[in-house]
C-alpha cells in the first residue's frame, strides 16, 4: 500500500518509518511512502502558505491553492487515491476505519498547520476527514502518523504474527483482558492463577469475563454496545 503525506514538515513524519515494524514494512516494500510539501507549490517567492483568516478570528489559516496543487499532483499520477484530512472537526478515528482503510490501495493524508485549513479544500479534495481524539494539537503530522500505524498492521505481512491481531481490543467492542508474562512472581504480584493451570477454556472464559469488567470500567460507551448487541441477541 502506498501512503502519502501532503505536509509542510515531512521530516517529522520520515523518522518513524526508519524503524520497528513499520521501518521493516517499508524496506520489505508492503508499503511505500513518500511525502508532497505545498510549499513546493506557491507562486510567490517568499512560498508563502498562510494567511489571515477572512471574516475575523485568531491565527493563520493554510490558503487553498498550494494545497489542493499539492494533492492533485498526486491524484494526477494515481487515479486510485482516497485522501484523509486529519481535523478535529470530524468523527473519531477508529479501529474499524483502520481496518476499512488497509482494504485501499493509496491513502493520502493531508496535514493541517495554523488554524487548519481553508474549507474549500475539504470540500474539493477530501474523501473522508477524521480526528484522533477531543484535543486540539498543533499540527495534523502526529495525527495522519496514527492513522497510518493503525492502518499498516492490518496489511498483510506487516506483523510477523498475524495472529496478534486476533482478540485484540475493539474486537466486538471489548478492550483486552490483563496479560502477564515471566516471571510468574514480581514484586510480590501474582499472576492470575487460572492463567498457569493451562485450561484453555477456563481460561477464555475468565479473560471473556475480565475483558467484559475492563470494558464497563474503562469505556462505559463500548460496554453499552456490548450489553445491548446481548440482549437483542436473547430476543
Ligand atoms: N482551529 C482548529 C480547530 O479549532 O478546530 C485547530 C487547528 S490545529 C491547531 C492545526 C491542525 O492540527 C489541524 O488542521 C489538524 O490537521 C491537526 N489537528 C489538531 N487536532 C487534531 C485532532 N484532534 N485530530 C486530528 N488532527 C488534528
Amino acid at each position: 500500500m502506498r501512503f502519502s503525506f501532503v505536509t509542510l514538515f515531512p521530516e517529522l513524519i520520515e523518522g518513524y518509518f526508519n524503524e520497528s515494524i513499520l521501518g521493516r514494512a517499508k524496506k520489505q516494500d508492503i508499503i511505500q511512502i513518500d511525502f508532497v510539501n505545498p510549499r513546493d507549490f506557491t507562486h510567490d517567492k517568499h512560498r508563502k502558505v498562510d494567511a489571515p483568516m477572512i471574516g475575523g478570528g485568531a491565527g493563520m489559516l493554510m490558503t487553498p491553492q498550494p494545497l489542493v496543487d499539492a494533492i492533485r499532483s498526486i491524484r494526477n499520477n494515481d487515479q486510485d487515491t482516497h485522501v484523509v484530512l486529519l481535523s478535529p472537526v470530524a468523527k473519531k478515528f477508529c479501529q474499524n476505519d483502520a481496518i476499512r482503510l488497509a482494504k485501499k490501495s493509496h491513502l493520502v493524508f493531508v496535514s493541517g498547520r495554523y488554524e487548519g485549513i481553508d474549507e474549500r479544500v475539504i470540500e474539493s479534495e477530501v474523501d473522508e476527514n477524521f480526528s484522533i481524539g477531543d484535543f486540539v494539537l498543533t499540527g495534523g503530522e502526529l495525527a495522519s502518523l496514527v492513522v497510518c500505524d493503525a492502518v499498516s498492521r492490518h496489511l498483510d505481512g506487516v506483523l510477523g504474527n498475524e495472529e496478534s491481531l486476533s482478540g485484540e481490543s475493539f474486537e466486538e467492542n471489548l478492550l483486552e483482558a490483563p496479560s502477564f508474562t515471566k516471571p510468574d512472581i514480581f514484586e510480590k504480584k501474582y499472576i492470575i492463577s487460572e492463567y498457569l493451570k493451562g485450561n484453555h477454556s477456563k481460561i477464555t472464559a475468565l479473560k471473556r469475563a475480565l475483558s467484559l469488567y475492563k470494558t464497563q470500567y474503562f469505556r462505559p460507551d463500548l460496554y453499552r454496545r456490548v450489553a445491548q448487541k446481548a440482549s437483542h441477541n436473547e430476543k
